[in-house]
């Protein structure tokens, strides 16, 4: 008996209507699809009257489940793999399925669709012609520094999915291991509120500081290019004192803490960290250093034995890597472009836009 095939079927990472013609025809002819989450694809198969049966298939039960998909393959059913979005394999399940049905010499056929790093990368305006897409970074700052700087000397443009609570920080780290780079962080694409940050890393990760900023889901692209100290328009131009804070805050430590750790990272005395970012937020906010709303120079106290004792390695680690940057800070200026709202788009579910949200899409400018 014939064996039957495994597709890997592309879906949307947003508008439904990206959605292809062929996707719905496979997804309509298989005898089974293997789904991340048999709940959310149930909505995309209702949404176009498809009614074929689903399976479970993440990261959890993968091993497993691979064996019995491949019996099935093997037995000569046709079984489609599908991700929440974009493509099954990329940063999500589907690997160990592809790898056990190409020792099996299981025909394997791919249904190209979204994804959303090369959505991104193809309309960031950094160079597409050499790529490195490096799934998600780590989420600790000293693992995800370590693997910063070991592309630091790739002749290609840099592309990672991240998290929005963790955007500020990697930006950060970003800024702090390869130095000023230009660089976009695109934001809900092909969705209603799609967004392309475009900006130097200290620019954005001061955006992007902003809880508000930071929400939906993104992907973070870096120019191969460090900037001179003359295009950084800045000879000690470093990330900013009061964005750090915010992303440490991000990450769950009080305000005392954040400011702590930020001022240790970046090598800064008690006075120093105290006056940069006073002078930071009245930068920002144009308003009397009195009044900005800054943590008292009494409240950071270095010396405090029991902080310290929260400071584990990695913490250490990344003080000693701090104390390389540069100590000032250059502020930007920005400025939002409005694009034209595009004709109606069909979110998938929980991504419906409210009834008259007529809100075109946003490209936003940092520099
Ligand atoms: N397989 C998917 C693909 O092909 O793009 C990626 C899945 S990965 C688990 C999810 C990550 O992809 C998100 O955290 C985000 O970084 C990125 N992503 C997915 N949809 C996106 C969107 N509409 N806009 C921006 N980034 C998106």
């Amino acid at each position: 008996m014939a064996t039957g095939t495994l597709y890997l079927v592309s879906t949307p990472i947003g508008n439904l209507e990206d959605i292809t013609h062929r996707a719905l025809r496979v997804l309509s002819e298989v005898a089974l699809i293997a789904c991340e989450d048999t709940r959310h694809t149930r909505g995309l198969l209702n949404h176009f009257g498809i009614k074929t049966k689903t399976i479970s298939y993440h990261e959890h039960n993968e091993h497993a489940r691979a064996a019995e998909l491949t019996e099935l393959l093997v037995g000569g059913a046709s079984v489609a793999i599908v991700s929440d979005a974009g493509t099954p394999g990329i940063s999500d399940p589907g690997y160990r399925l592809i790898r056990a049905c190409v020792e099996q010499r299981i025909v394997i056929v791919p249904v190209p669709g979204p994804s959303a790093f090369v959505a991104a990368l193809a309309a960031s305006g950094l160079p597409t012609d050499e790529f490195y897409f490096g799934g998600f970074l780590p989420a600790r700052s000293t693992a995800r520094r370590a693997r910063l700087a070991q592309l630091r000397g790739l002749a290609a443009t840099l592309i990672f999915y991240e998290a929005p609570h963790r955007i500020a920080g990697a930006l950060a780290d970003a800024r702090d291991t390869l130095g000023e780079r230009e660089a976009v962080v695109a934001r809900e694409l092909t969705k209603l509120h799609e967004e392309f940050a475009r900006g130097r890393l200290s620019d954005l990760a001061l955006k992007f500081s902003d809880a508000q900023a930071a929400r939906g889901e993104m992907v973070l692209i870096i120019d191969r290019t460090t900037l001179s100290n003359e295009e950084a328009g800045d000879q000690s131009a470093s990330v900013s004192l009061s964005a750090r804070v915010a992303a440490i805050e991000a990450e769950g430590l009080d305000h005392r803490a954040a400011l702590k750790r930020a001022a240790r990272e970046l090598g800064l005395s008690r006075d120093a960290a105290y006056r940069r970012l006073v002078a930071e937020r009245a930068q920002q906010q144009s308003i009397a250093p009195e009044s900005s709303g800054v943590t008292s120079n009494e409240e950071i106290d270095m010396n405090d034995q029991q902080q310290d004792r929260t400071f584990n390695e990695d913490q250490q680690q990344m003080f000693e890597n701090a104390n390389d940057a540069p100590s000032t800070t250059r502020q930007p200026t920005p400025g939002t472009q409005t694009v034209p709202p595009v004709a109606s788009d069909t979110s998938v579910a929980g991504e419906t836009p409210a009834a008259g949200d007529s809100a075109g899409k946003t490209a936003t400018q940092v520099d």
